[in-house]
């Protein structure tokens, strides 16, 4: 559109104003000014918002899916720039002699490919909550925000549309299940830290199967309240489940596992009665498939991000890998039908970790992750038990050294001193939060550096089979992604939900 005509529909006016930051054409308050006034233009009255709807629901540069999917499969690392998914497949080449099964999937099977920008309305870089709800309603909103547009109206998340066609809905994942990425495929709610008012939608909301951490928001009497609510909370209890899929989901019962208080353990510390992802996945899949209607499941490495905030690069690569062995349950589930949408991708990047020496250095510093049997979140936690002031660098390097196999030089011990105590030791002024020295001095040994601790910018890997997948943009928004995705499942409109009330504060993003 020329730059010198007015907006056609609000859309036009953010897309518009975020194409003019991005080209340097306008300052950050110009920006704002522009995407409120295009905001405030879909509250105008109701035949603008019906227009910003029926744009909404416009297939991608007028394509139109071929066929119509029964199912979706909507697999999400979070978190996982271009270098985490490298790092995966480098990890498993060493190890295990074998590509990871994303890069496999990639090479023989040539799914659509898109690279996707996660800008959300307010900010180039994208929190989990704006990402999931830019995929669940097909419009850009604010950090921390799931599915409440900037103007305070609340569009049915993309799970409520897929169950009024009949279909059952669930989401996996190894963080809280009433995490961003989960809740934004389900809620309406302002703050995504009100996770208690998303355990409440997802039971109010009917949803059929649930599956993660976060036990801690569902209290027993909601559950029990509702009745139809079939409970695991173990390995054990969901392996039993799995074997009979078809009573978990029957007569409108509903499914929840819920295996942790908060987040679920990193997949290189998981104890034996939590479930891995893929098992997770595959028992999800089993029980769904039972339904007649067809089913949409969302399945996330969520912990991904987690390390990645961290900078802890074992982590980050144990978890990467247990989400591609979930991904590969998915790949194998949909192996021979066409009649499933399958999507992997992830909702932004996350400090852009990669190899950052050369030769054989590389591969003899890397090979040392496979030592790696505990998490930074680990470390942290026994170093915090220690009384503040006697936390030193050597308490610190006796303790990667038990946890990761890694024996750190004195020098370097000393060098941590400082972190230790709070000292700015890092220039980059966001590198001195969460692993930041530490994982500094932790490249000296493993290889792989960090460009800091926060989400960034970048333009992220999507991949799609089956049917509606030829509507994925070779380059395209995550709004692109929800539009993809509705039309292939034939979703009927979105309608307008009740719009909650901001309660206080948006937290940060994370
Ligand atoms: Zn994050």
């Amino acid at each position: 559109m020329p730059a010198d005509q007015p907006p056609r529909s609000p859309e036009d006016g953010i897309e518009a104003a975020h194409r003019a930051l991005r080209a340097g054409a306008v300052s950050r308050r110009g920006f704002l000014t522009a995407t409120a006034a295009a905001a405030g233009a879909a509250m105008a009255g109701s035949a603008r918002a019906e227009q910003a709807s029926a744009m909404a629901a416009t297939p991608v540069a007028g394509a139109s899916p071929k066929g119509k999917a029964r199912n979706l499969i909507f697999f999400v690392s979070d978190g996982m720039s271009h270098g985490t998914l490298a790092l995966c497949n480098l990890f498993m080449r060493d190890r295990f002699e074998r590509e990871s099964r994303w890069t496999s999937w990639i090479r023989d099977e040539r799914p659509r490919r898109g690279l996707i920008d996660t800008a959300s309305f307010d900010s180039y870089v994208t929190d989990s909550a704006a990402a999931s709800s830019a995929w669940s309603v097909g419009s850009r909103v604010e950090n921390s925000s799931l599915c409440v547009l900037p103007d305070g109206s609340a569009p049915e998340p993309i799970w409520l549309r897929a169950r009024r066609t009949g279909r059952a809905v669930g989401v996996v994942t190894t963080t809280r299940a009433t995490h961003a990425t989960p809740a934004g495929f389900i809620a309406n709610i302002p703050d995504r830290e009100l996770e208690d008012d998303i355990a409440r939608q997802y039971v109010e909301r009917g949803v059929d199967l649930v599956m993660g951490g976060g036990a801690r928001h569902f209290p027993s009497a909601m559950l029990r309240d509702a009745s139809n609510i079939t409970l695991v909370t173990d390995r054990d209890g969901l392996l039993g489940a799995a074997r009979e899929p078809a009573a978990a989901l029957a007569s409108g019962r509903r499914f929840y596992g819920l295996f942790a208080e908060s987040h679920m353990a990193y997949e290189v510390e998981r104890p034996t009665n939590q479930p891995s992802l893929a098992e997770m996945t595959a028992a999800a899949l089993a029980t769904l498939a039972t339904r007649d209607g067809g089913f949409c499941l969302q399945v996330e490495a969520g912990r991904v991000d987690h390390a990645a905030h961290n900078n802890d690069a074992g982590s980050i690569v144990f978890d990467q890998c247990a989400g591609d062995a979930a991904l590969a349950a998915c790949l194998d589930w949909v192996k021979g039908r066409d009649d499933t949408l399958l999507v992997a991708t992830t909702d932004h990047g996350n400090a852009n970790p990669g190899i950052q020496v050369y030769g054989a250095e590389a591969t003899a510093r890397f090979r040392r992750l496979q030592g790696w049997r505990r998490s930074y979140e680990w470390l942290l936690a026994q170093l915090n038990l220690v009384p503040a002031d006697d936390r030193t660098g050597d308490i610190l390097s006796t303790l990667i050294e038990h946890g990761m196999q890694v024996r750190l030089k004195p020098s370097e011990a000393m060098g941590l001193d400082g972190w230790l105590r709070g000292h700015r030791v890092e220039l980059f002024d966001e590198r001195n939060k969460k692993g930041g020295a530490l994982a500094s001095v932790m490249a000296n040994h493993v290889g792989v550096a960090f460009l800091g601790p926060n989400h960034t910018s970048d333009h992220v890997e999507c991949a799609a089979t089956g049917p509606g997948s030829e509507m994925l943009p070779a380059f395209g928004h995550l709004t692109d992604v929800h539009r993809m995705v509705a039309a292939a499942l034939d979703l009927p409109e979105a309608q307008r939900l009740k719009a909650p009330a901001l309660s206080g504060a948006r937290s940060k993003p994370d």
